[in-house]
C-alpha cells in the first residue's frame, strides 16, 4: 500500500504539483510516500476559495452537514484497516494504539453527527425593565467564517477531526496545515470528503513547511485560528493572530497523586499505561507521579517491574506497547533530559538507553523540582516518582508547573475529591484515573501555558460560532 504519492486538496480538489515531502516509516526509517507540498501562493489561493465558500457553507441546513459528516463516518468505518497502518508507518504508533486511534477517530466523527443537529440558540425576555416592554429577544449561533487549522503529529488523525468535524458540523469553511511528518491521514480524510457535495472552497488539506504558512495565522480573511502542539510555538502564533479568534491545545507535564488509600495494583497499571503509551509522546501523558509516603515503598517496587516488563520493538507487532519516538533527534533530546536529571542528583530506577529512535522505558526518583525532567514536558517514555505526607503538599506540588493541562488523583477520600477540584490548576481532574484520560466529547483543553479555550465536539463548536442577537418590537 506504501510508496505511493499522495496529493494535497485546494478548494476541495486534489492537486499534484510536486511530490516535495517524504514521509519516512518512524520504524525502518524509509521513505514510505511522497506528498504533494503546498507553498505560499497555494494557501493564498485556499484562502479565498474558503472565503468564497463561507456563505454557502453558513446556508447549508443542518441535515446537509449531517449528511457530510455521515458520509465520512461510513468511509473512516470501511477504511479503518487502512487508516490504522498509516497511523503504524508514519506515527511509528505500535498497532494497539493505532487501531484505539482509529477508534477514537470514528466516535468523535459519530459525536459531531449529533452535535451538528443540536446547534441551538435561546428565547430571551427582553422586558425585565419597563423600557424593555413591548421587546422580544432571541439568539442563535452563527458560524464564524473561514477557520485555520494546524495539527500536531502526534494523533494525526483524531486530532485533525477534533478541528474539522466541528467546522464541517456548524458550516465553517476550513484550511487545514496536518504535521509535516505525519500527513497522510489527513489527505486520506480529504479524500473522502472529496466524495461529498461540500460547496466549492469548503476545504483545503495542505501540508507545507510552517515558514510557508504565516497566512494562516495572520491574514484576516481567516476569522479563527485553532492550533494544537507545542506551547512554545502555539502562545508565538497567538501574538501573530492580532483579531482572529484563537484556540490553543498545547503541551503538558502531566501530574498522577496517589493517596494513602489507593489500590496499589490499580494505581500501577493505570500508571503504566498512562505514562509508556506511544512512548509517552502525549500531551497527558503521565509524567509526575506523587505517591503518598506510606504506600510509596510497594508502589515504586510494582511499578518498576512493570515498567522493565514492558515490550519494546516493531510497531507492527500486536504486542508492542512501546514503540519509536517520532524522530531520533527527539529521541536524543529525551535521552538528554533522562541524564540532565541523574546529573542534577535524580536517581535512575530502569531504562533510558537510547537505540536510534528507540528509547528505553525509564523511571527517576529524587529529580529537582528545577530540572527539566520535572518541570517541561519531557514527551517520552519518562515518569518520575516522588513521595508526599502531607496531601495539600502534593496538590500544591502538581500546581507547581507552568502547564495545566489534566491531572489525576486516586483516592477515596471524598473531601479530597472535593479539594483536588477545587485546588488543581488544569482543565480537567480525573479521580481514581490518569490525568491521560479522555473522551470525546469532554470539554478538553489546558489552563495556564497549557493552552485556551476547549476542544471537544459541542465546545469546539461554540468556538467556532459567533452569537448573533435578534430584537423584535412589537409597534404600539
Ligand atoms: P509542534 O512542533 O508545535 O508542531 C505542531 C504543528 O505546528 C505542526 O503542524 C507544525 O508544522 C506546526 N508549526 C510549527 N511551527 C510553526 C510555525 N511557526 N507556524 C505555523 N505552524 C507551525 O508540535 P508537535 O511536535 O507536532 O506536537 C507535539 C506537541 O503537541 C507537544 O507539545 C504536545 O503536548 C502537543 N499536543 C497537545 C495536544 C492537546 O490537545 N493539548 C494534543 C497533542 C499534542 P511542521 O510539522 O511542518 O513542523
Amino acid at each position: 500500500m506504501f510508496e505511493k504519492r499522495y496529493p494535497f486538496y485546494l478548494a476541495n480538489r486534489p492537486q499534484q504539483p510536486n511530490a516535495d515531502l517524504a514521509v519516512v516509516d518512524k520504524y525502518s526509517g524509509e521513505v514510505a510516500a511522497h506528498i504533494a507540498r503546498a507553498d505560499a501562493g497555494v494557501l493564498d489561493q485556499a484562502i479565498a476559495a474558503a472565503t468564497s465558500a463561507a456563505a454557502p457553507m453558513r446556508r447549508m441546513a443542518a441535515w446537509q452537514r449531517k449528511a457530510v459528516l455521515n458520509h465520512l463516518l461510513a468511509r473512516c468505518r470501511e477504511r479503518a484497516d487502512e487508516l490504522t497502518e498509516v497511523l503504524v508507518v508514519e506515527a511509528g504508533k505500535p498497532v494497539q494504539f493505532a487501531r484505539a486511534e482509529v477508534a477514537r477517530l470514528i466516535t468523535t466523527i459519530e459525536l459531531g453527527v449529533e452535535e451538528s443537529t443540536r446547534i441551538v440558540g435561546e428565547v430571551l425576555p427582553l422586558d425585565v425593565t419597563e423600557r424593555g416592554a413591548g421587546y422580544r429577544g432571541m439568539w442563535q449561533r452563527v458560524p464564524i467564517g473561514p477557520c485555520g487549522f494546524i495539527t500536531p503529529w502526534n494523533f494525526p488523525l483524531n486530532l485533525v477531526a477534533h478541528k474539522i468535524v466541528p467546522a464541517l458540523a456548524c458550516g465553517c469553511p476550513f484550511v487545514l496545515k496536518p504535521a509535516s511528518s505525519t500527513p497522510i491521514g489527513a489527505l486520506i480524510l480529504g479524500e473522502m470528503l472529496t466524495e461529498t457535495n461540500l460547496p466549492a472552497g469548503a476545504f483545503s488539506i495542505l501540508p507545507m513547511k510552517s515558514s510557508d504558512s504565516a497566512a494562516l495565522v495572520e491574514d484576516e480573511r481567516i476569522r479563527k485560528l485553532s492550533f494544537t502542539g507545542s506551547s512554545e510555538v502555539g502562545w508565538k502564533l497567538r501574538d501573530r493572530a492580532r483579531k482572529k479568534h484563537v484556540t490553543l491545545e498545547l503541551g503538558g507535564n502531566a501530574a498522577v497523586v496517589i493517596d494513602r488509600d489507593a489500590d496499589i495494583k490499580d494505581t500501577v497499571e493505570r500508571c503504566v499505561f498512562g505514562g509508556y503509551y506511544q512512548s509517552g509522546q502525549s500531551c497527558i501523558s503521565v509524567q509526575r507521579i506523587y505517591v503518598h509516603r506510606e504506600i510509596y515503598d510497594p508502589f515504586r517496587e510494582k511499578f518498576v517491574a512493570a515498567v522493565r516488563a514492558l515490550r519494546m520493538g516493531d510497531p507492527r507487532d500486536e504486542k508492542t506497547f512501546v514503540g519509536p519516538i517520532i524522530s531520533e533527534e527527539d529521541a536524543k533530546r529525551i535521552e538528554q533530559t533522562i541524564r540532565s536529571a541523574v546529573q542534577r542528583g535524580g536517581r535512575l530506577l530502569c531504562g533510558g538507553s537510547r537505540d536510534g529512535r528507540m528509547v528505553e522505558p525509564a523511571v527517576l526518583e529524587g529529580v529537582p523540582r528545577d530540572a527539566d525532567a520535572a518541570c517541561e514536558e519531557i514527551f517520552g517514555p519518562v515518569t518520575l516518582l516522588e513521595s508526599f505526607i502531607d496531601f495539600d503538599q502534593a496538590l500544591a506540588e502538581v500546581n507547581n508547573s507552568r502547564f495545566g493541562l489534566q491531572a489525576g488523583v486516586f483516592t477515596r477520600d471524598i473531601g479530597h475529591i472535593q479539594k483536588a477540584w477545587d485546588e488543581l490548576e488544569v482543565g480537567g481532574v480525573m479521580i481514581n484515573e490518569i490525568p491521560s484520560w479522555r473522551v470525546d466529547h469532554m470539554p478538553y483543553g489546558g489552563s495556564k501555558d497549557s493552552g485556551l479555550g476547549r476542544e471537544g465536539l459541542r465546545w469546539a463548536i461554540e468556538s467556532m460560532t459567533e452569537v448573533r442577537m435578534l430584537v423584535i418590537r412589537t409597534p404600539k
